[in-house]
């Protein structure tokens, strides 16, 4: 089973489709952590990727593909991949029709001022890349593995917002995209995380896919 969380930045789609991943054993790959990791490490694709990243501007669709293509040939996405930051635009949904079949489609939905007011108290862990809310976590390590725990360089009000129109512009498409094969099941991401992460996985086994 193949799945693409949709969603606008800050919908949750990283923390549900870990969850829902974990649950129905399907490799979560994120193309925000790739990337991110590949900033880390300091690499030429990093270094392309953060000029990017740091603006809300997307990645060019060649490199996202490349990059893609890549981590379709690892063993684990042979038993079923939930995608979380790819998609992004037409094109390389087109891409990924040659990759895999996608068997569902999770639309996550929430307004922009919603996701200003969760992406500006979000925090990531510095060492393991887990995401907290200074609203729920006060502290500033991480309780998994006591790294520290900073603000994602791309996650000011500015940077929300633009990141937000070009997800109107050139990811939303998408939903009319998949909706003509049916298969897009649409969520409202304002649930508590909980309740939400079991919605989705009822979606999908019912789909029975
Ligand atoms: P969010 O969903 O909060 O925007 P992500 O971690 O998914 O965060 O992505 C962070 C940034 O990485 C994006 O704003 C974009 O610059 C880049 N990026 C991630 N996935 C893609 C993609 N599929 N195509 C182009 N750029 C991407
Ligand atoms: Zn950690």
């Amino acid at each position: 089973m193949n799945i693409i969380f949709l969603g606008p930045p800050g919908s949750g789609k990283g923390t549900m489709a870990e969850r829902v991943g974990k649950e129905m054993k399907l490799a979560h790959i994120s193309t925000g952590d790739i990337l991110r990791a590949e900033i880390k490490a300091g690499s030429e694709l990093g270094g392309l990727a953060k000029s990017y990243i740091d603006k809300g501007a997307l990645v060019p669709d060649s490199v996202i593909i490349d990059m893609m293509r890549e981590r379709f040939k690892q063993d684990d996405a042979k038993g079923g991949v939930l995608l979380d930051g790819f998609p992004r635009t037409v094109a390389q949904a087109e891409a990924l029709d040659s990759l895999t079949a996608i068997d569902a489609v999770i639309n996550l939905e929430v307004d922009v001022q919603v996701i200003v007011n969760r992406v500006i108290a979000r925090r990531v862990c510095e060492q393991c890349g887990c995401v907290y809310s200074v609203k729920t976590h006060a502290a500033s390590d991480c309780s998994k593995c006591g790294g520290k725990l900073v603000i994602r360089p791309d996650d000011n009000e500015q940077t929300v917002r633009e990141r937000f129109r070009v997800y109107e512009e050139q990811t939303q498409p998408l939903i009319d995209f998949y909706a003509q094969r049916g298969i897009v099941s649409n969520v409202d991401a304002t649930m508590p995380i909980e309740e939400e992460a079991a919605y989705i996985i009822d979606i999908l086994n019912t789909e029975k896919i």
